[in-house]
């Protein structure tokens, strides 16, 4: 037999991965990530310093006031409590700190949660365009990711669509709202509609589907937009959080699980999230974050900061002739790419130091994402060069 040196699941996510990879890896930005006379505006990275509060925060509580200050910690009880604060607020209904679930970020959140509930072979549902991991973190889980196509370009959610893709297998269905990448923030009427589709299904497969919802971009909300939780309207839900949006500061990783306090099999999933963090490779943050999240909850980046760069971004790029979007949520704006193929219209804004994210790396062809994340000197020294790119795909 060939050797196979690396586990067949990850050879399978790597094809999913496939554009990614190579955007990662090899793409022109690949090779000028960093540069300082770029105009970086792929990611949601923060381009100017931290906050200086989530800097002073952090070294008080790197200082050890105990011996066992950095002893192995789950998931500690102080940062549990703010946590089911929050999440009461939001949902209206009392959360339990025992709900709580201290992870490494979104990332580390999402991957515990689907270990969590999904049985080799069962069907996760996932709304496109999506964030760009989703799809192979559940086949890394051993689900078997179900795409349902949004359409342009309002993305609204489509619960028709979402109704006819569930079938007897269907275990759980991914939410992101505010959503990367369209920017949008679902009303409550379609998540209620949604919820009774999937309260519908379930009692039809004999078999809870879970929402996980991802709110990572919940407080970065513009035009004072209100933020409805998915998990408002269906307690089979699995709330996923994380601070490295509302802090920008994504390399400090922390968020957590929080479980609907009325959802179904809640004692069971307390210990199966417990066991799935610890046997995923004990997916809990460093104890010093945890200790700091009573105060981080209550920080966050400028946001109507980045609501003047979407403003300036979205007026200066329409006055030129692009057709792009004012979001009403998140980091990010999408415009139709003037070339059908987004790729070679990223590489044309390349050629004038201007990096943005191609459509076809989140599952949306002839399109691009610009992040508001960059800094002011990027966005104002980006428009030359968007106008020329422009004119050059239009010949
Ligand atoms: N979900 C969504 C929708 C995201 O956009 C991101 C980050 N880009 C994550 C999850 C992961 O967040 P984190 O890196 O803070 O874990």
């Amino acid at each position: 037999m060939a050797d196979q040196p690396i586990a067949r699941v990850l050879t399978e996510s790597m094809q999913a991965l496939a554009p990614v990879l190579w955007f990662f890896m090899e793409s022109t930005m690949a090779k000028r990530e960093g540069d300082p006379t770029i105009c970086d505006l792929v990611y949601g990275n923060p381009h100017d310093m931290a906050l200086p509060e989530l800097v002073d925060t952090l070294q008080r509580w790197a200082v050890p006031q105990t011996k066992d200050w950095f002893a192995y910690k789950t998931n500690e009880q102080p940062a549990r409590e703010t946590a089911a604060a929050t999440q009461s607020a939001l949902v209206g209904t009392s959360f339990d700190p025992e709900d709580i679930f201290l992870t490494p970020g979104a990332f580390g959140a999402l991957s515990v949660a689907l270990r969590t509930v999904v049985d080799p072979g069962d069907e996760v549902l996932y709304l496109s365009p999506p964030w760009f991991f989703y799809e192979s973190m559940i086949m890394v889980a051993a689900g078997r990711p179900v795409k349902v196509v949004l359409q342009p370009p309002t993305f609204e959610l489509d619960v028709e669509a979402i109704k006819a893709a569930i079938t007897p297998k269907t275990r759980a269905i991914i939410v992101n709202s505010p959503n990367n990448p369209s920017g949008r923030i679902y009303p409550a009427s379609d998540l209620a509609a949604l919820a009774s589709v999937l309260s519908e299904a379930s009692e039809r497969n004999g078999r809870t589907i879970y929402m996980l919802s991802d709110e990572s971009y919940r407080r970065i909300l513009f035009d004072g937009n209100a933020f409805e939780s998915p998990a408002k309207h269906y307690p089979s839900s699995l709330v996923i959080y994380t601070y490295g949006k509302t802090l920008l500061a994504p390399g400090q990783r922390i968020g957590y699980i929080a479980l609907h306090p009325e959802i179904e099999h809640r004692d069971e999933l307390r210990g199966g999230v417990f066991l799935s963090q610890v046997l995923g490779g004990f997916q809990f943050p460093n104890s010093v974050l945890q200790y700091a999240v009573p105060e981080l909850e209550d920080l966050s980046v400028d946001i109507p900061q980045l609501q003047r760069r979407r403003d300036r971004l979205h007026d200066a790029l329409s006055e030129m002739g692009y057709d792009i979007n004012s979001p009403a949520s998140t980091f990010y704006m999408l415009a139709r790419s003037p070339l059908e193929d987004d790729v070679a219209f990223a590489e044309m804004l390349a050629e004038h130091d201007v990096f943005v994210l191609p459509g076809r790396i989140f599952e949306l062809p002839g399109w691009f994402r610009i992040s508001v994340t960059a800094n002011d000197d990027m966005v104002e020294r980006s428009l030359p060069g968007f106008e020329k790119a422009l004119k050059q795909a239009r010949g």
